[in-house]
């Protein structure tokens, strides 16, 4: 797939990939041989029928591909940009074990932006189902709340998202950035949902605003969904961890995504643009927030990560584009302090690590190498090691079944231990990916659909 030239991109926000044209689609789709045990429907965690959506890009029937797609997935021009397909169908494909899979990512973009492109009349989009009287509360609109909202009006219950920020989308609109996820693309899917009957209520923090409780009870919603993320993040605990020009990641990416602080002073919110920069981390996350500092003009942007390049689980394409455009990895180091002066970010104590033997997580565990502590040059360290659940709303829902680690526990089809009241997407798994949220909104859809009918 064509991409903008690395030094250019680096300097603005404008998305990286350009897509296919319609004859790189048809000739990427002509690599498909139509397996008869096609078995990277199998890695796909929504288990689209991959093989005859390509078909479908075969016979060039646009369409047909979109509406295969949107049986399984309801944002294709999302997912084929941000899914890490190099770990799900791509690596099932069979044609991974003698090279290269069929790029069944840039396949699925392709078809999602030829639906957005296509006028109201000609989009695919499900039909509300009739009425059936029972109201729905949706908490947060990340993928999980919107994919569980879409199903549950294509049921035809009347459904309310209730979100906390003051604009729609999640992670989807305040973490990934612009130049991997237009975010217009975004707003044409929360639009559609609109147009569909969906009302969004935004600057309703659930736990504030309202409690679940209150949801029921007092606004009178038949059965809530819980999709509000785990947006709370994890520091280092280490010293100097207050001084200014320490971020956490997301912080430092809502304010540049959300609230456009690159566009300041024409828009409202400053973000600080550091010289050098260093962020810790090894995910996307980490990934997204070094890029995005070379973009805000940083002269020096490095990774600090305490394994090597291999154990490191950012998609590998994001890797490769952040080296590309000039990000320094630190690979085997892992923080010790942050230095200041005056209140300020001065420089960053490390200390080297070597491989051990494997920890829980099945990876090689990084262990100190005494004595090896080493200072690098910078006036911003931005912290991308993980978010976890918030407690804001559970903490006023005390009938609410939580894991030991604070995450909401649910049965396969997402129902709490609250009846009537159900919850996916990463408040429940954790910090996972788009499309597993999705996965699970639409699932929670399904189950709540035959509660509140009682089929
Ligand atoms: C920077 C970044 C990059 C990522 N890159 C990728 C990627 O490339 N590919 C991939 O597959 N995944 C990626 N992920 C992970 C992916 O985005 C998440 O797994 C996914 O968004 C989870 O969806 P969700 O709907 O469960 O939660 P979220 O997207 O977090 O949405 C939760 C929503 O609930 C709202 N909310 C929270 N609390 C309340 C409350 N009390 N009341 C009302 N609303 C509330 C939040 O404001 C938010 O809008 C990335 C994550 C980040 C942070
Ligand atoms: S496994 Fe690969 S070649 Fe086979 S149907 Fe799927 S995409 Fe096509």
């Amino acid at each position: 797939m064509p991409e903008r030239d690395a030094r250019e991109r680096a300097g603005d926000f404008s998305e990286v990939g350009l897509g296919y044209s319609e004859e790189q689609a048809r000739e990427e789709a002509e690599r498909c041989l139509q397996c008869r045990n096609p078995t990277c429907i199998e890695g796909c965690p929504v288990n689209i029928d991959i093989k005859a959506f390509i078909a479908a890009v075969q016979r060039g029937d646009w369409a047909d591909g979109v509406s295969l797609l949107k049986e399984r997935n309801p944002l294709p021009a999302v997912c084929g940009r941000v899914c890490p397909q190099e770990d799900q169908c791509e690596v099932a494909c069979v044609l991974a074990k003698k090279g290269e899979p069929v790029a069944i990512g840039r396949l699925e973009r392709f078809l999602g932006d030829f639906d957005l492109a296509c006028d109201a009349r000609h989009r695919c989009v499900a039909v509300p189902g009739e009425p059936t009287g029972k109201r729905v509360a949706v908490v947060g609109s990340g993928p999980a709340g919107l994919a569980c909202a879409g199903e549950l009006a294509r049921l035809g219950h009347a459904v309310t998202i209730f979100e906390s920020l003051h604009e729609p989308g999640g992670v989807l609109v305040y973490g990934i950035p612009e130049f991997r996820l237009p975010k217009s693309i975004v707003a044409e899917e929360i639009d559609a949902l609109r147009g569909f009957g969906v009302e969004i209520v935004t600057d309703a923090v659930i736990g504030a605003t309202h409690t679940l409780g209150e949801l029921r009870e007092e606004l009178g919603y038949d059965a809530v969904f819980l999709g509000n993320g785990a947006g709370l993040p994890v520091f280092l605990g280490i010293p100097g961890e207050n001084f200014n020009g320490v971020y956490s990641a997301n912080e430092f990416l809502t304010r540049v995504n959300l609230m456009r602080a690159y566009e300041f002073p024409r828009a409202d919110t400053p973000v600080w643009r550091g010289r050098k920069v260093a962020v810790i981390g090894g995910g996307n996350v980490a990934m997204d927030s070094a890029r995005t500092a070379l973009r805000l003009g940083a002269e020096d942007v490095f990774l600090v990560y305490r394994r090597t390049e291999d154990e490191m689980p950012a998609r590998r394409e994001e890797v490769h584009h952040a080296r590309e455009e000039g990000v320094r990895f630190e690979m085997l180091c892992s923080p010790v302090e942050v230095l200041g002066q005056d209140g300020w970010v001065t420089g960053l104590v490390a200390q080297r690590m070597e491989l051990g033997e494997p920890d829980e997580s099945g990876r090689r565990a990084p262990v100190c190498i005494m004595g090896s502590e080493f200072t690098v040059d910078c006036d911003t360290v931005v912290v991308a090691v993980g978010t976890r659940a918030n407690p804001l709303l559970s903490a006023t829902a005390p009938d609410l079944g939580l894991t030991g680690r604070g995450y909401v526990e649910t049965d396969e089809d997402g129902a709490t231990s609250i009846p009537g009241v159900y919850a996916g997407g990463d408040c429940v798994t954790g910090s996972a990916t788009v499309i597993l949220a999705m996965g699970a909104g639409v699932r929670a859809a399904r189950a709540m659909d035959g509660w509140l009918t009682g089929a």
